[in-house]
């Protein structure tokens, strides 16, 4: 499966960010976006790149701090970790036989922003009809089974047991 890959890095907060998440859309930096994450004491900078397009992420990134430097007032005082995920990119794979994939397994995210909650319920819920559809008695019994544990241990909760009293 094609894959982009989301790396980011924390750094000491400086400059002018509010608390907000800042999305960018810069070639220069990232064929697909860049962002901006203020948690606490740290920002967290990131860029998505692709392995088929520039730039790669060390260009990118010091690009992206560059110009955040320029406009934004950061000052790159190191950063204190990094981190990397991948995300499906472009094509959709939905299974083969009695294997049915859903979300990120089945290639569901949209390439522009690499948003994939919606489609991953979405898909989910799709596969999780088919397979009732498909074989109602036998579907069903696993689903009641599958829940009984759950269940069981929702009504020894405490607040299960208080929203039964009330
Ligand atoms: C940095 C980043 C930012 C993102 N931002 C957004 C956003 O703003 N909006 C948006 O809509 N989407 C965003 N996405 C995409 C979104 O996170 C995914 O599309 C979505 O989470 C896919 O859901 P999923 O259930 O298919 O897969 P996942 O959320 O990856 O869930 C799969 C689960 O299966 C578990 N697992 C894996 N292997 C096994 C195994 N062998 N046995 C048992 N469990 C296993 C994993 O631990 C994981 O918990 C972002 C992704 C990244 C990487």
């Amino acid at each position: 499966m094609n894959r982009a890959y989301y790396i980011q890095e924390y750094y000491p907060r400086t400059g002018r960010f509010e608390d907000w998440f800042y999305l960018l859309y810069r070639g220069d930096t990232s064929p697909i976006y860049a962002y901006v994450i203020p948690k606490r004491e740290l920002l967290c900078l990131g860029i998505g790149i692709h392995k088929t397009a520039p730039p790669t992420f060390e260009r990118g990134m010091a690009r992206f701090k560059e110009w955040l430097r320029d406009d934004l007032g950061f000052r790159d005082d190191g950063a204190r970790r990094r981190e990397g995920f991948s995300v499906p990119f472009g094509n959709v794979v939905l299974g083969e036989g009695p294997i049915l994939l859903a979300g990120d397994a089945a290639g569901f995210c949209y390439p522009p922003t690499g948003e994939g909650i919606t489609y991953a319920v979405q898909s989910g819920a799709a596969a999780a009809a088919s397979v009732m559809e498909a074989d109602p008695p036998r579907a069903h019994g696993q689903h009641m089974a599958a829940g009984r544990p759950a269940r069981a241990s929702m009504s020894r909760s405490p607040r299960a047991t208080a929203r039964r009293t009330e």
